[in-house]
């Protein structure tokens, strides 16, 4: 077996949301976002676990991702759409049912004529400029929207990761002014705004990346584990490189193993010759590049060659690694999504 195997611990992942659920009031409803296929981890089986544990409103960012998740939940969840509706959206958002957050005037237009009464939400611009309404726009069309009852009205934070930034506040106003005697749910948090307490949690809240272990929710649970394949194991003489360009070159006698996951898997470069894997709580450096379809290990250490080593693990979460390529623990987890990963659930 070639592959590498991806465990996804499903119950893990049920405890963190119970955990993000936890944090707010009891007359807070706890979505949960579910975009670019669960964070990696597969949509359908994330969600069906979440909806089991109580979960009923699921966040997907572009209606393509809801067929999965309309099959593997049937019709009672509530799936809204963040991306809103796009040209040749209207026939999946009426058969799968799917609740689009409008994002402008353009889209209101759009939906009102293509789907009379049809549910929709909307999202509101308070600061990031990425996507929904701005102010001005929304003082606008707001009697319109209004008119045709949505069921959420939400915004997104641009810094929830840095609690202590003044543009949370600076939204939070802003929001709450364009909210302002409206009688609509309305959601602002997402993982870390949940963190930062009661005032950002609204009556919805939509957490991604603490349901699957990942930081600004620090006492989350490991979700996955990557185990890699060794195929094979050399000794290398001093002086002699390994990989691509050479980039690394021993200096005394080395073990290197070579394991079958390389970029193609959604190892990042940069972790070459940077990165390390386990053989359960010992870490083993990287040497060498990052190959499209391998990767080479420095396993001298060890007492006897290993079958596989982690990349993730309880030794090393997603933001560990994270930081071995210079990015953060959401891009870990979605680049493992397209791979060639075998993957296995525990749980649930
Ligand atoms: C991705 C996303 C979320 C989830 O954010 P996390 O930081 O993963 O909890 C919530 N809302 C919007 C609009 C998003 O784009």
């Amino acid at each position: 077996m070639g592959t590498a195997t991806l465990h996804i611990d499903l119950d893990a992942l049920v405890a963190n949301w119970r955990a993000l659920d936890a944090m707010s009031a009891d007359t807070v409803e706890t979505g949960a976002v579910v975009k670019a296929d669960g964070y990696g981890l597969g949509a359908g089986r994330v969600a069906r676990a979440l909806y089991h544990a109580g979960a009923r409103r699921f966040f997907i960012a572009v209606a393509e991702e809801a067929a999965a998740l309309r099959e593997a939940m049937g019709p009672d969840p509530q799936i809204l759409v963040m991306g809103g509706h796009m040209p040749g959206d209207t026939d999946m958002i009426n058969d799968l049912h799917l609740v689009p957050m409008l994002n402008s005037i353009e889209q209101m237009t759009r939906h009102f004529e293509a789907l009379p009464g049809h549910p929709f939400g909307i999202q509101l611009d308070s600061g990031m400029n990425r996507l929904g309404l701005e102010p001005a726009e929304w003082e606008a069309a707001k009697p319109i929207a209004m008119a045709q009852g949505p069921e959420l009205i939400m915004s997104h934070l641009a810094c929830a990761d840095e609690p202590e930034s003044e543009m949370n506040a600076r939204q939070l106003r802003t929001f709450l002014e364009m909210t302002e005697g409206l009688d609509v749910p309305r959601s602002l948090a997402a993982t870390g705004g949940i963190l930062m307490g009661p005032e950002y949690h609204f009556e919805v809240t939509r957490p991604g990346i603490g349901l699957y272990g990942g930081l600004p929710f620090a006492d989350a649970m490991p979700v996955v584990k990557l185990s890699v394949p060794v195929i094979q194991v050399r000794d290398v003489a001093p002086g002699e490189p390994v990989g691509y360009g050479c980039t690394w070159t021993a200096d005394e006698p080395t073990r290197v193993a070579t394991l079958s996951a390389g970029y193609g898997d959604g190892v990042i470069r940069l972790m070459g010759n940077t990165a390390v894997a386990f053989a359960d709580d010992v870490p083993c450096p990287l040497v060498g590049r990052v190959s499209m379809d391998l990767i080479t290990v420095d396993i001298t250490h060890l007492p006897t060659a290993p079958t596989h080593l982690d990349l993730l693990s309880e030794y090393q979460s997603v933001d560990d690694l994270a930081g071995a390529a210079e990015t953060i623990g959401y891009e870990i987890l979605t680049a493992l999504g397209g791979s060639r990963y075998r993957r296995r659930y525990a749980g649930r």
